[in-house]
């Protein structure tokens, strides 16, 4: 293999690039991106940079040094359009075409947007340029903000919009966030912390219109600017009075610059749990990748799936696998939430540190004598033994 193209120049990508030099590629590497920055961390920015803690400088996943080494041709700023598998290439945006012979799809996802036009002042949370448009907008003094869905990236700007001192109101469609990943005992403890951290919780509504009152004038343009978001009316008839609205409404996987390739696309691109699509010179990575029927969306795949995939990718056949214990963590009023694991509906849940309605709880999930799963509000130290013990326990190993 003399080229190996890496499209998507974010966490996935760089690990991808990372790996197929570690594992010995010396050939032509060339990094795709769409946005105009240099590989960054997302994390940060529902947390730390939203508040103001972390600056732009703390986001950088590499450094100049590592660049360097990595010897790869970056093409930032610019949107890959297709990939034409038959004549070895990825089409570019600006016209421009790269020839290669093996490619890595890292291009993750985007925050899913609500339908039609919405006013001024309506954010959503993916890129640093949402981030610093939602920040920008929170410094202007307290007002009064409506976070649309309540899974963790709506429960951590949530967070982070309190801490910043406004007036923070989620609204969630389903009857509990989060019940589909922890289970209703466990969301319900979650959920507690919205109201702990002095943010009001409203379940079980959808949003039916998003009302905005009129911007200024501008005469020399001879039109009306866009309306800003004034007031959020909810489908039970309740309506919020809204300055900020972030939507959070999750996410959705980049795969429509792969129409045509012949690449099979279900929700992510469908790929083996070796993360090889059915073109064994294309792999994907990361939140777009639906590696062995799941599509991950957390840090963590992002990071160890690349390992697998470039092995793969430079043997030409899939000779590994990954099946790693799923794990995430988010950050809210202060709480650490860690989650490892597969939890399975019929587990039972077992209390092993703290109460549900304590300051912090260790929670072990467990199926005919086994833990499947742990989450931890709170209670990082027990919790990373358990996590290991998983790890062990998925690797065939006695427990250390
Ligand atoms: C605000 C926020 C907070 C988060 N917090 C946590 C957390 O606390 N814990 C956790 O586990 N996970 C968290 N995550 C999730 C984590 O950041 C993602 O899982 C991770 O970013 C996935 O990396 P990726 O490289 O697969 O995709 P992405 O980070 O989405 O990167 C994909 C890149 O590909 C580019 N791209 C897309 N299409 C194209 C194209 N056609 N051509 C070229 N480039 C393209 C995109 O512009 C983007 O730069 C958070 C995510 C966000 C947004």
């Amino acid at each position: 293999m003399r080229t190996v193209t890496v499209v998507g120049a974010s966490l996935a990508g760089l690990y991808a690039a990372r790996e197929l030099r570690a594992q010995g590629f010396d050939g032509r590497l060339v990094v795709v991106g769409e946005e105009p920055h240099a590989p960054y961390d997302r994390p940060p920015l529902s947390k730390g940079f939203l508040t103001g803690g972390a600056g732009e400088e703390t986001l950088a996943l590499g450094d100049a040094e590592e660049t360097d080494e990595l010897a790869a041709e970056w093409l930032l700023g610019v949107r890959a359009r297709g990939l034409d598998v038959r004549g070895r290439t990825v089409l570019l945006d600006d016209g421009r075409t790269v020839p290669t012979d093996g490619v890595v799809i890292a291009t993750g996802a985007r925050a899913r947007r609500l339908p039609g036009a919405v006013p001024a002042g309506v954010h959503t949370l993916r890129t640093l340029e949402e981030a610093r448009d939602l920040r920008g907008a929170l410094t202007a003094g307290p007002c009064h903000v409506v976070v649309i869905g309540g899974g963790f990236i709506g429960a951590e700007t949530a967070s982070s919009c309190a801490a910043l001192g406004h007036d923070v109101t989620v609204v969630e469609a389903a009857p509990l966030p989060l019940a589909g990943h922890l289970g209703e005992r466990l969301a319900a403890a979650c959920a507690a912390l919205h109201d702990r951290g002095g943010v009001r919780l409203l379940t079980g509504t959808g949003v039916r219109e998003l009302h905005g009152r009129r911007a200024s004038v501008t005469p020399a343009a001879g039109h009306r600017g866009r309306d800003t978001v004034a007031a959020v009316e909810l489908s039970d008839g309740r309506v919020l009075p809204a300055d900020v609205v972030v939507v959070g409404i999750g996410a959705v996987p980049n795969t429509e610059w792969l129409a045509g390739s012949d690449l099979a696309v279900d929700d992510g691109v469908l790929c083996d749990d070796g993360c090889v699509t059915r073109l064994p010179q294309v792999v994907a990575v990361g939140d777009v990748a639906r590696a062995g029927g799941v599509r991950s969306e957390h840090w963590t795949s992002a990071t160890q799936q690349p390992a697998v995939a470039v092995r793969n990718l430079l043997a030409g056949a899939t000779v590994d696998t990954t099946r790693p214990v799923p794990y995430f963590w988010s950050d809210q009023y202060g709480t650490r939430i860690q989650f490892a694991g597969r939890r399975g509906d019929g587990d039972t849940v077992r209390i092993t540190d703290g109460a549900l309605d304590e300051d912090g709880f260790l929670a072990v999930f467990e199926r005919a004598g086994r833990t499947t799963a742990a989450l931890a509000v709170g209670r990082s130290r027990p919790f990373t033994r358990v996590r290991r013990e998983l790890l062990s326990a998925q690797r065939g190993l006695a427990p250390v």
